[in-house]
């Protein structure tokens, strides 16, 4: 298959499109290097693009450019069989800060791809929604029929995406699938989360900090699941026009969390806690029953399993990842 990952040298695009190429598909990466984090990680990810295509032999091609150029965009599609749209301004409190960008990237962006994807008659469309659009919760955990209403600007674009996704399904008979993730963590993952924060903290003998009291509590996703089910929907319509929660359904309050790592890399240190920051979730925790028997997806790891083993990749790869988390 022929496959275009925009976003394809961020966290979750990154490991797509090594595991397309892995499994020998044909691979373009879209991407601008939005320099929302150090860009040395973005970097990294296409080194291993590069090297993953040359031992597969897959072909691959990264071009720098914007979801928002429509004329990169329609040249793009036009060639491939299946979209996988990562692309996004990701982050709440950024949206907060900056939400004239988030609706530019996140909404317009979405648009241009859905246009070249229905004028070239792609397979499918599969994007990346997110836990976000369900806001306020009224049960937990939330399934896909959980009213949504969210609490940030990024919020609110996610579920414009995911709208507009579905009006192309109807309208245009454009195969759609959006896939709502619930904080997704891993190798290269995004600095700047409560995960990188606590476990590039307490490596170097520094307290994890907390924002609020700890007791928020979160859906934590390891990225070879989120790369599970983009997998199996480049081959399978079940889903199409509809949408999905991929998440883990084990979820674990922050101030756990904190404790895990701490107590894995440095018992002696204290917790510290700061106010909390606007925007955030309170809770979220997922019932993944639908994609389980829509796309027979499993999550594979428990938080305390997923974290150990980015404890260990950390450790691994502390030479080049370290400095680049820090400076972002
Ligand atoms: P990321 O920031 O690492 O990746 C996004 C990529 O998109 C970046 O490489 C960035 O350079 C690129 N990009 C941004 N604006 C662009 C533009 N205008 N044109 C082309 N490329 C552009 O974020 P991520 O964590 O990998 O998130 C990937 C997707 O998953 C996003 O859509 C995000 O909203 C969604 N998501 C992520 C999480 C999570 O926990 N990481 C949770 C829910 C949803």
């Amino acid at each position: 298959m022929y496959i275009l990952v925009t976003g394809g040298a961020g966290f979750i695009g990154g490991h797509l499109a090594e595991a397309f190429l892995t499994d020998g598909h044909d691979v373009i990466v879209l991407d601008n290097l939005e320099p929302f984090y150090a860009e040395g990680i973005k970097q990294r990810t296409l080194e291993i693009h590069r090297e993953t295509a040359t031992e597969h032999e897959g072909a691959y091609q990264f071009v720098e450019g914007d979801v928002r150029d429509q004329d990169t965009v329609e040249q793009l599609v036009a060639d491939v069989d299946i979209v996988v749209h990562q692309a996004a301004q990701a982050g709440v409190r950024a949206s907060v800060a900056n939400p004239r960008k988030v609706t530019d990237i996140n909404i317009d962006g979405t648009v241009n791809l859905l246009e070249a994807a229905k004028e070239a008659g792609v397979e499918r469309v599969i994007l990346a929604s997110s836990s976000s659009v369900y806001g306020k919760p009224e049960s937990l955990p939330y399934d896909e029929d959980h009213p949504t209403e969210p609490v940030s600007p990024y919020g609110v674009t996610k579920l414009t995406q995911e709208h507009m996704a579905r009006v192309y399904t109807e309208l245009h008979n454009l195969p759609t699938v959006c896939l709502r993730y619930f904080t997704v963590y891993g190798p290269r993952m995004r600095p700047n989360m409560a995960i990188s924060n606590f476990v590039s903290r307490c490596i170097n003998g520094k307290p994890p900090v907390i924002y609020g009291d700890g007791q928020q509590t979160r859906d934590f996703t390891y990225v070879r699941d989120v790369v599970d089910a983009n997998r199996t929907l480049l081959e399978s319509a079940a889903a199409d026009g509809d949408v999905l929660n991929i998440g883990s359904s084990d979820n674990i309050s922050i101030q756990s969390l904190a404790e895990t790592v701490r107590d894995q890399l440095a018992p002696e240190l204290e917790i510290v806690y700061e106010s909390a920051r606007e925007a955030d979730a309170q809770h979220t925790h997922a019932s993944v029953e639908k994609a389980q028997e829509v796309i027979g997806y499993e999550p594979s790891r428990t938080i305390t399993e997923g974290v150990g083993e980015f404890i260990e990749w950390y450790q691994a790869n502390r030479d080049w990842y370290e400095p680049l988390v820090q400076s972002s």
